[in-house]
């Protein structure tokens, strides 16, 4: 079981924003993607998550091309994200926002409620339930926000920096969080993440883009040994 991209190409006008690129995500694994600002790392979860089509390749889900699907059906076919900002409904509180999150994918409201608040419970922040999403400390929002994109029980979970702005003592609680997701949960996970340390801690696979392209892949020593990626981060 994986979420796939295969030697997917995306094109901005005569822009390629990525070129050749294939990575696969498995069930229960952690898939890390770094690489320099600008090299194409969101735009890999777009396209994973629908939110833009390939010009070349294909999206693969279980085997199952799925390149032509809008995001509101990958997502209900299993695919979830979080986004760089936390996107939550402000007027509304947490388990408002996450129930309202499983209505739209098809849960009935008592249904959702419920997994709403076993979720919150599951995370450890059960006291957020009843608080407006409007004022929550930074690093609870993005709580909720990963909380969020649990709702109907995704297959894979695409991350969009979680880390950014939080302590070092906050991100590796995030980093715990994350394995509990991949390992007691079996979701296949993919994290973009500019803490290339906490990247190194909790994926077992790691793929490097630089101008569009995939430099490099392997394990923590591929990746930490790799000439291509030193001189993508150093121009050295
Ligand atoms: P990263 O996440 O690695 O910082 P992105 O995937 O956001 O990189 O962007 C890769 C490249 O594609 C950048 O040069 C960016 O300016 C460009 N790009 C991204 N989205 C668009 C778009 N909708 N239209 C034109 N160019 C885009």
């Amino acid at each position: 079981m994986a979420l796939a991209l295969e030697q997917v190409g995306v094109a901005f006008g005569g822009f390629r924003a990525l070129t050749d690129v294939s990575l696969s995500v498995n069930a229960g694994d952690v898939v890390g993607l770094i690489g320099p600002n600008g090299a194409g790392k969101t735009t890999c979860i777009n396209v994973l998550t629908g939110f833009q089509r390939p010009s070349s390749g294909r999206v693969l889900l279980d085997g199952r091309d799925v390149s032509a699907l809008p995001a509101h059906r990958l997502r209900r076919a299993g695919v979830a994200r979080t986004f760089q900002a936390g996107r939550l409904f402000g007027g509304l509180d947490v388990l408002d926002n996450l129930a309202c999150t499983g209505v739209g994918l098809g849960l009935r409201r008592a249904e959702s409620e419920r997994q709403a608040s076993d979720l919150l419970g599951w995370m450890g922040i059960a006291p957020l339930e009843s608080r407006p999403a409007a004022g929550l400390p930074y690093t609870d929002e993005r709580r909720v926000a990963i909380a969020r994109a649990l709702m109907g029980d995704p297959a894979y979970l695409l991350l969009d920096e979680p880390a950014a702005g939080m302590s070092e003592a906050e991100a590796n609680d995030l980093a715990a969080l994350i394995r509990r997701i991949a390992h007691d949960r079996g979701i296949g996970c993919l994290l973009i993440e500019h803490n290339v340390g906490l990247v190194l801690s909790v994926c077992s696979d790691v793929v490097v883009l630089d101008g569009g392209r995939v430099i490099e892949h392997g394990d923590r020593n591929v990746i930490l040994g790799s000439r291509a990626v030193r001189e993508a981060y150093l121009g050295a």
